[in-house]
């Protein structure tokens, strides 16, 4: 499994990190970034971050 965040796409709402802030942060630039790698004890919580982003600029790899 691998996240793959579209920086392009990313608008920088934060919703990912307000779902899932283990997860997902946002860097200097106000964009998102991954803070930990993901595997299945995790995963959920990746998930459900992707699922909020307005954009769908997470994308979840499998
Ligand atoms: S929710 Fe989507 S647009 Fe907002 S910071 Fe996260 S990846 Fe970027």
């Amino acid at each position: 499994m691998e996240i793959v965040i579209n920086k392009a796409a990313c608008e920088g709402h934060g919703l990912c990190e307000l779902t899932a802030p283990q997860i997902y942060g946002l860097d200097e630039e106000g964009q998102a970034v991954l803070k930990q790698p993901v595997d299945e004890s995790n995963q959920a919580a990746a998930e459900a971050g992707a699922r909020v982003c307005p954009v769908a600029a997470i994308e979840i790899r499998r």
